[in-house]
């Protein structure tokens, strides 16, 4: 490994001073980052230690619930605020990594978190999102892990997060700061498509900081569910995996939040399938109409062809298992 300088900012300002030079990379729980600079995908000339910045709270707020970028996934996932307010983010929480990644990995790194596609790890392989240009492994490749929405011809990688699909389906806010101040940013607005440009995973400015998330209250408390789909029932990246969120009234359907892992370069919200389900009685055949309106644009890249069906009969069983009818 690459010798590096490791630096400790007193103070989020100082942070936000060093973290914009070229070669310059944050570092908090090191859950990925460390995998990535032992395999040389990446090569920092410099690390910005940022775990004791005060930006672990997790406390209600006038209109919902705010989580700082530095709140360990272990913690935030056993809060009782979080297990009684938003437990579709508990669940998702639970569904990732293992209890001792979920121990060191914070809400901002996890957002940070770079896809798992095997070429991108490989150095040896062409992969446009670590040495853009140099082609993509996966196209040809085995790619049964990759994205049926939202692909370009550049890249087919997904993001891998579980938490993060949890926070699109519940309209969360992305707080970062910078030397012009503190922006916010929808959350699924965040993470980016790969577009000409699968370098990019996100839309951070060099220079900003994450410092947390902003959840707004709703009405999903009763009715949601986080279902992940994958190769063995522990430690293991989503196949597909479906945040849902109802409210429902007397059997029928007022408002429902959806997203999908494991199927895009970003958290996949199904918008058409959620407008679909309003005012719908809860049932089977409305959750197989929704789920059959998601996967409208959906195509496969020959080993993930699978996807296709295991994508729609995911999102019907997490609906049945939101609205309890499993
Ligand atoms: Fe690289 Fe993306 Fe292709 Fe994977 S899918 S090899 S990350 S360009």
């Amino acid at each position: 490994m690459k010798q590096f300088q490791f630096v400790r900012p007193a103070t989020q300002q100082a942070a936000i001073a060093v973290i914009g030079k070229p070669g310059t990379k944050i570092i908090a729980g090191g859950t990925n980052l460390v995998d990535l600079m032992k395999r040389g995908v990446t090569a920092p000339d410099k690390l910005v230690d940022i775990n004791h910045l005060p930006l672990n709270t997790i406390a209600p707020t006038k209109t919902g619930l705010h989580i700082g970028a530095l709140a360990l996934n272990s913690v935030v996932s056993e809060n009782k605020t979080v297990l009684e307010k938003q437990p579709l983010l508990s669940m998702a929480l639970k569904a990732g990594a293992s209890p001792q990644l979920r121990n060191m990995a914070t809400v901002g790194g996890n957002m940070m978190q770079r896809t798992r596609c095997t070429y991108f790890y490989d150095t040896t392989m062409p992969c446009n999102k670590r040495e853009p240009g140099s082609g993509c492994g996966a196209m040809e490749g085995y790619n049964r892990m990759h994205a049926i929405f939202g692909a370009s011809e550049k890249c087919i990688a997904v993001h891998p997060s579980d938490m993060c699909v949890a926070l699109a389906a519940l309209d969360a806010t992305v707080i970062v700061s910078g030397k012009k101040g503190e922006r916010r940013i929808p959350f699924t607005e965040f993470h980016r498509l790969p577009g000409d440009h699968p370098e990019w995973d996100n839309h951070l400015a060099e220079g900003e900081l994450i410092t947390g998330v902003d959840i707004p209250d709703n009405n999903f408390a009763k009715n949601s569910y986080y279902l992940k789909v994958r190769d063995r029932q522990s430690y293991a990246f989503a196949l597909v995996s479906v945040a849902a969120a109802l409210e429902i009234d007397n059997g029928t359907i007022r408002k429902a939040s959806l997203a999908m892992g494991g199927v895009a370069h970003k958290p996949w919200r199904l918008t058409e399938a959620e407008k679909s389900l309003i005012g719908k009685p809860v049932s089977e055949e409305t959750f197989k109409q929704a789920a059959e309106i998601a996967m409208q644009g959906a195509k496969a890249y020959g080993n993930n062809a699978f996807k296709l069906k295991l994508a729609p009969a995911s999102i019907t069983e997490a609906l049945k298992h939101a609205a309890g009818l499993v």
